[in-house]
């Protein structure tokens, strides 16, 4: 079968590898979507600790399953049948851990992932392991829901768990820094869920903003280029702030905005991670202080915000076909890539 596999930066391969054989403890599922995102051009390029090569990488997984091993349904309590059509979780928690037990999954110290420690989806086979299986991540994906969708569960599942964290209330203005899939979710779930009010979105990217605001109509936008994006959301906000800020990009810069935009009792997630090189910002902490600002990280998902997502998806909630801009069979799956980098798609899909 066909296999995008990673061996060092840069050093990405599209290679025929032997079908996987399915262990006792494992499903095996025929992958029919794998969606792309920022992180596969980070491991494109930079590689990840974690991450032991050759591995063959993807990790927005969503599939059908064709065998199922001896002892899957004895141990992990799940009878699984070929046909069944399932989404894979990304993270790994290992469900022992003390945050596992106090109900933390997404920070499980143990945490492993799909596409680093494991075989990931960019193939047209993978081996869902034991590990996912103990902690019930693989999910069904609900009638009326498509392959396509369901892969898009898993990002969506991360902006799950930064929005639960921000105790965010009806008619609450929000600023979503980030016109990427991600930030276009996170207005979808801050409306469809939690009934914000005023949403603005900012990036400094026209192209990539004006696309993403055609499919999710934000109420405005800040092309952050070209405008002092703190004294326009003061002007939008009557001078009060945003309520709610969340910043889905690596860009240092939109976390200090952030803070200087938050309203009395603002709450802002630092969605996006920054760069490592790189990951210091300037804070005025007496504004924090003063302003009573409430400041979260938010690190990938749990496997019940998997869950979750794909609930939404079944019940129109949060809708997510749209954002699906662009299909690619893997023989191209390199391209995808590019087309990720360069924000001209919102969301890229690979069909192997
Ligand atoms: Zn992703
Ligand atoms: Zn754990």
């Amino acid at each position: 079968m066909k296999a995008l596999r990673f061996y060092a930066p840069e050093d990405v391969r599209l290679e025929d590898v032997p079908e996987p054989e399915c262990g006792p403890r494992e499903v095996k599922i025929k992958v029919r979507n794998c969606s792309t995102c920022g992180t596969d051009v980070k491991i494109f390029h930079n590689g990840h600790q974690n991450l032991s090569p050759p591995r063959t990488i993807g990790h927005e997984i969503a599939g059908e399953v064709v065998e199922v091993g001896a002892e899957v349904e004895s141990a992990f309590g799940t009878s699984w049948t070929p046909g069944d059509r399932v989404q894979v979780i990304a993270a790994v928690p290992c469900g022992e851990c003390h945050e596992c037990r106090k109900g933390w999954m997404a920070v499980c110290e143990n945490q492993t992932s799909v596409g680093y420690q494991y075989d990931g989806g960019f193939a047209e086979y993978m081996l869902v392991p034991e590990q996912v299986l103990k902690v019930d991540g693989l999910n069904r994906i609900p009638e009326g829901v498509g392959f396509d969708e369901a892969s898009a569960a898993e990002p969506f599942a991360c902006a799950i768990n930064a929005q639960e964290l921000l105790g965010i209330e009806e008619g609450d203005t929000l600023v979503v820094f980030g016109a990427g899939p991600i930030g276009c979710m996170h207005i979808r779930i801050a409306r469809g869920v939690h009934k914000v009010g005023k949403v603005v979105l900012v990036d400094v990217n026209a192209e990539r903003l004006q696309m993403s605001a055609d499919a999710v109509q934000p109420d405005e936008v800040i092309n952050g280029a070209e405008v002092d994006v703190v004294e326009r959301v003061m002007e939008l906000t009557g001078g009060r702030g945003a309520d709610v800020v969340i910043t889905a990009t690596a860009a240092n810069v939109t976390q200090e905005q952030a803070i200087a935009m938050a309203a009395r009792n603002g709450r802002i997630s630092f969605f996006g991670g920054l760069p490592k090189t790189n990951p210091t910002i300037t804070c005025d902490s007496n504004v924090v202080h003063y302003r009573q600002l409430h400041i979260h990280g938010a690190n990938g998902s749990a496997p019940e915000h998997n869950k979750r997502a794909l609930e939404y998806i079944a019940t129109g909630q949060v809708p997510v076909k749209d954002l699906i801009t662009e299909r690619i069979p893997l023989e191209r799956a390199l391209e995808a890539f590019d087309i990720v980098k360069s924000g001209k798609a919102i969301k890229v899909t690979v069909e192997p």
